[in-house]
């Protein structure tokens, strides 16, 4: 099975898997000491776009695209040029494009930001996630939260939608720690924040620092208490929330983001890089050999792709539909459900009504603020 060209795709998923380290939370596709293999990837990633771009007559105009990782700011820049090159090639794009580009901050060399601007790149995604150098350090992450205060300083200047990303319920962060941390984010010239909670993800070095107690994370009430804490504050100061762990100021709402959430197509190209034509999944092959090997002698297919079923469409509306503020149209998302399935899923509803954990607002379901917090188990109870 392969990617369906006919779907009206208008976004572009680009992953740069190499990493200066490992940070010991990371879920991703992410290599760390492989930077001697950055050229051959690049490579492998052009003949990628090549090949699916050569099945189109005409040149696909983009809305988005995103260069994810990783730490994509680690491209090394003549690659970086021929990489927009292949791409003004194939696509039609210009400054209405979104164009993301993933930064590490202990990785930028301010001349890179004069670049990146040159190329179309004119929205930074900056990983912050927290200030406090040692805490960082311990969970790997070895940058400085001087590089954060000089990059979100000198930024601006090249660029004016500038993202960062915050981890909440990070080990030994106080509340007051946190809340200091926010209040210097709003301060910085920024456009957009994703907040997330630290997830423990199986067989990372930090499942197993938790569950050998050698790490001990805040508890689950406290992480509560400061997420609600946190939304207030943000929105407070002009960043309005739009998603579970996403605020904008208006009108700066992640575009690309949307797409996965309003189940657009969009294709992605590299390591472990996932694509969806509207009715097809596909996830690239995430080790580096392979996928190299493969590619370079054109024998090339995704080993992960799925069809997705009348049930996992209605899943999939349900999960990533409630994680917007705006929430999902109950219209759209039961039209395909047998009698049986409507009866018991309006019996869910009902309940997490009462509960008060969900509103129906213009035939729309919408999660409360303290739904919000325990999204994936309500998801969970309106599955089929
Ligand atoms: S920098 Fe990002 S992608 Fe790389 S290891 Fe850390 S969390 Fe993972």
């Amino acid at each position: 099975m392969s990617y369906d060209i006919s779907a009206n795709t208008r976004s572009l998923y680009i992953h740069w898997p190499f990493c200066p380290y490992r940070c010991h939370y990371c879920p991703f596709v992410a290599l760390a000491s492989h930077d001697p293999f950055m050229e051959r990837y690049h490579h492998a990633l052009v003949k990628e776009i090549k090949n699916f771009a050569r099945n189109y007559t005409e040149k696909l105009p983009l809305d988005t695209i995103y260069f994810g990782g990783g730490t994509p700011s680690t491209y090394p820049d003549h690659l970086l040029l021929d990489m927009f090159a292949i791409l003004r090639e194939f696509f039609i794009f210009d400054e209405n494009t979104e164009i993301t580009l993933e930064v590490n901050p202990g990785t930028v060399r301010f001349e890179q930001l004069e670049l990146w601007k040159k190329l179309g790149i004119n929205r930074m995604s900056v990983g912050v996630q927290s200030l406090n150098d040692s805490v960082l350090h311990k969970l790997n992450r070895l940058q400085k939260a001087t590089d954060v205060y000089s990059l979100l300083e000198k930024a601006p200047h090249y660029f004016d939608n500038i993202s960062v990303d915050v981890i909440l319920g990070l080990p030994e962060v106080t509340i007051a720690e946190w809340k200091q941390l926010l209040a210097t984010v709003v301060t910085w010239k920024i456009t957009h924040l994703s907040m997330y909670v630290l997830e423990v993800h199986d067989s990372t070095p930090l499942f197993f620092n938790v569950t050998s107690k050698k790490v001990t994370l805040p508890c689950d009430d406290d992480v509560v208490d400061t997420y609600h804490w946190s939304r207030e504050f943000l929105e407070s100061h002009g960043f309005m929330q739009y998603e579970v762990s996403s605020f904008a100021r208006a009108g700066k709402e992640s575009r690309h983001n949307t797409t996965y959430w309003e189940r657009k197509p969009y294709r992605g190209f590299g390591l472990g890089a996932c694509s969806f034509d509207g009715i097809s999944r596909l996830q690239n092959e995430k080790n580096l050999m392979k996928y190299l090997e493969s590619i370079e002698q054109d024998r090339y297919q995704p080993p992960f792709t799925e069809t997705i079923t009348k049930d996992q469409i209605y899943a999939e509306k349900i999960m990533l539909g409630l994680r917007r503020i705006k929430g999902v149209c109950w219209e759209e998302i039961s039209s395909d459900l047998s009698e049986e399935q409507k009866e018991k899923v309006t019996t869910v509803i009902a309940t997490l009504q009462q509960k008060k954990l969900i509103v129906e607002n213009n035939g729309r379901l919408q999660l409360t603020p303290a739904g919000l917090v325990v999204e994936n188990e309500i998801i969970t109870r309106l599955s089929l």
